[in-house]
């Protein structure tokens, strides 16, 4: 049985001050669900004070991005050393890294094998565009990117991976893929990772839907066999929304 799994991405939203405020009312308010991984992931300058502010709670740290070289002349870049310190996971290969900034399958890559050195647990993320999607190419899409990306993991660190199935048209946008569209996806990314890794492996890794999730949506896509939470961006900024959230997941799993 797979622990559910929910992350919100901040993206590039919250000063310091403003991520003190939003931790301390997630805090209060995730306080008492259990049985349910929460993860938040604010911009890179909230980490050490949001680091201080979590310790010792149930919600977890991660950064949005991070660079493969441990150190170097790497300007405006964060090492996964550098974030070892503060937090235990890190989002790679959003879309929006992706379509901004020029990350591709390879870099994904190299970055996975860091975080592996690291001991950092990455949210991989996978999707296909607006495009692919009405030309039927989702399946190859996101085969594609699941296979480069986690090209030369071990085993025993990809079952500790976490993979984001994310549309590129369902981010931000208020148009959540249907939820059995979703199941359809997630289902052939499980296969993937049965390939690469064996069924025991593959059963084990949690492969979360992304793209307009709310806590109005997301009771539907955690009842699917191969949704195993969500990762989350507007609805995360949102107290009640991004503890909606989380509480759904605790429901759909019927702890
Ligand atoms: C995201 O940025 O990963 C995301 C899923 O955004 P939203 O929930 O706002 O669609």
């Amino acid at each position: 049985m797979r622990t559910m799994f929910v992350a919100g991405n901040w993206k590039m939203n919250k000063t310091i001050a403003e991520t003190r405020e939003l931790l301390s009312a997630l805090k209060a308010g995730l306080n008492d669900l259990q049985g349910v991984e929460r993860v938040v992931c604010p911009p890179f300058v909230s980490l050490a004070a949001a680091h201080e502010l979590l310790a010792g709670t149930n919600i977890g740290l991660g950064a949005q991005n991070m660079h493969w070289e441990e150190k170097g002349a790497f300007t405006g870049e964060v090492s996964s050393g550098m974030l070892k310190e503060l937090c235990g996971y890190v989002i790679l290969g959003h879309s929006e890294r992706r379509t901004y900034f020029g990350e591709t399958d390879e870099t994904v890559n190299k970055k996975l094998l860091a975080a592996q050195k690291a001991g950092l647990i990455p949210i991989v993320c996978v999707g296909e565009t607006l495009a692919q999607y009405e030309a039927g190419q989702t399946a190859e899409v996101v085969s594609s990117q699941t296979r480069a990306g986690l090209q030369g993991v071990s085993a025993e660190f990809a079952s500790q991976i976490v993979v984001a199935y994310e549309p590129v048209w369902a981010i931000g946008t208020g148009k959540a893929s249907s939820a059995e569209n979703a199941q359809g996806v997630h289902a052939v990314i499980r296969q993937v990772l049965t390939e690469l890794f064996g069924a025991e492996t593959a059963q084990a890794i949690r492969i979360l839907y992304g793209g307009s999730v709310t806590a109005t949506n997301a009771a539907e896509f955690f009842s699917q066999p191969d949704i195993d939470g969500a990762l989350v961006g507007g609805a995360s900024l949102k107290v009640d929304d991004f503890v909606g959230i989380v509480s759904q997941s605790q429901i759909a799993k019927g702890e």
